[in-house]
């Protein structure tokens, strides 16, 4: 059986497949990986949360650099991977994406909400520190390029940043309880570009494998986790897991 053979056997017996994605099904839709060699953390340097919390200067910063698109976040499209995720969600073989990504395309593609385990939160909207109230990046757009103001609640008057997880803050307690009680009762557990060195997350799918599902990881790169899957295909993803996964 070819590799392209095996992925389509295996997703065809999945029941509670789990799928996992990092930066590299996001490259796809021209979302350039942060951490890779010229990716953004190699041209400029992350604001870390203590920072953004302690100084008005690098919050007016970290806004400069939303707003002015230097993240490329805004404007991407979900691609044939993200699709094919989503395919499998709405067949019922998948029961949750959890990403390391914060570009909201799982969501775009058509993944429910309650389905998508954000790792690292989302980019595409802001949330306040103290109260959580959810703002919208448009409206908080306006009044930072049109009047300087740096967004703070509008309710509570506390500190607003955008719903990522930040270098140096807490991962999400919640968000980490959900994933691993997913891949806990996962079946086979699907890695999408994602080299597995960031940890806690890449603990994932060593996780799923010790008890007892199928392990795939689709990723450009070899990753780390290689030698210990059911089959590993160093290759794009949207091509591959849309041709496993046709649409109706
Ligand atoms: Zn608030």
């Amino acid at each position: 059986m070819s590799p392209r053979e095996y992925l389509t056997s295996l997703l065809a017996d999945a029941r509670r497949a789990v799928v996992f994605t990092g930066a590299g099904i996001s490259t796809e839709s021209g979302i350039p990986d942060f951490r890779s060699p010229g990716g953004i953390w190699s041209r400029m340097k992350p604001i870390y949360f203590d920072e953004f919390v302690a100084s008005e200067e690098k919050r007016r910063e970290a806004w400069t650099r939303t707003f002015s698109g230097t993240m490329r976040w805004v404007g991407a499209k979900p691609n044939k991977g993200h699709y094919a995720v989503a395919r499998l969600i709405a067949r019922g073989r998948a029961t949750a994406v959890i990403t390391q990504n914060v570009d909201n395309l799982h969501q775009e593609s058509g993944v429910p909400v309650s389905q998508v385990v954000e790792l690292h939160g989302n980019a595409s909207y802001a949330t306040c520190l103290d109260c959580g109230l959810r703002h919208e990046l448009e409206v908080l757009k306006q009044s930072f390029l049109g009047r300087g103001e740096i967004p703070s609640c509008r309710d509570c008057g506390g500190l607003v940043k955008t719903a990522t997880i930040s270098f140096g803050q807490a991962m999400p307690q919640n968000k980490m309880e959900r994933a691993t009680q997913e891949t806990l009762g996962c079946d086979l557990f699907i890695v999408l570009g994602s080299s597995l060195v960031v940890y806690p997350a890449a603990a994932f799918p060593l996780m799923a494998k010790e008890n007892g599902a199928k392990l795939v990881i689709i990723n450009r790169e070899p990753t780390e986790q290689d030698d210990f899957v059911d089959l590993v295909i160093h290759d794009d993803i949207g091509p591959i897991l849309s041709a496993a996964v046709p649409p109706d």
